[in-house]
């Protein structure tokens, strides 16, 4: 859903997930220390998440010409202390877009998911399969099963999420657009670009 509304609006997209998997395909010292937690559907550390998204958002890519922070954040901030350290760099979101998916529907979405690590474009073997056998239809690259999107993995990463993120939609309350993420793409894609029209937040 994020790179379909980066696409359309000329966002830049900070996704926490694909900066440590570079970090793992990179083999830095940040991906050694993420690998074990994300193959095991936990939680990377606070401290860690914090620093890797405030350096990440100094960088000129992150601001307007008047120097006016403009991103989409996606998975981050996922805990209390996460969403305490942006209001710290005064950072605090315009608005938290929460997509509602039954945990069973996540589990049949992810365990089909094949990804294009290159393109990043989505493929799934079931509702969007590939035109061309394993191959990403946008750039030709050979799609990979993530390997957190195994259904062991994706239940412990919906433990994480319902414990640790889901206080966020309290702390979020009064910036907080609930979406009913259980329809077509097409159908979630226009719910979502209609709600950040309607706060501002695109043109
Ligand atoms: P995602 O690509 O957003 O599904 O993230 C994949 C994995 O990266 C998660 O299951 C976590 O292990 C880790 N991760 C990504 N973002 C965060 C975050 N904000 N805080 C802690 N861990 C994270």
């Amino acid at each position: 859903m994020a790179k379909a509304l980066i696409d359309r609006f000329g966002l830049q997209h900070l996704s926490t997930g694909d900066m440590l998997r570079a970090a793992v395909a990179a083999g830095t010292e940040l991906g050694k220390l993420a690998q074990g937690f994300m193959s095991q559907g936990a939680l990377v550390p606070d401290d860690v998440m914090v620093k890797l998204l405030s350096e990440r958002v100094q960088q000129a890519d992150c601001r307007l010409a008047d120097g006016t922070p403009r991103f989409l954040l996606d998975g981050f901030p996922r805990t209390l202390p996460q969403a305490a350290a942006l209001d710290r760099e005064g950072l605090s979101p315009d608005l938290v877009v929460f997509l509602d998916v039954p945990d069973e529907i996540i589990v049949r979405r992810l365990v089909g998911r094949r990804t294009c690590p290159q393109c990043g474009n989505p493929h799934h073997v079931e509702f969007a399969p590939p035109v061309q056998d394993g191959l990403c239809d946008r750039c030709g690259t050979r799609l990979v099963h993530r390997p957190d999107d195994t259904e062991g993995a994706i239940r412990r990463r919906l433990d994480a999420f319902h414990a640790q993120t889901g206080p966020l939609v309290e702390r979020y309350a009064h910036v907080l657009a609930h979406i009913d993420g259980n329809q077509p793409p097409e159908t979630v894609q226009k719910s979502v670009s209609t709600t950040l029209r309607s706060h501002g937040v695109v043109g």
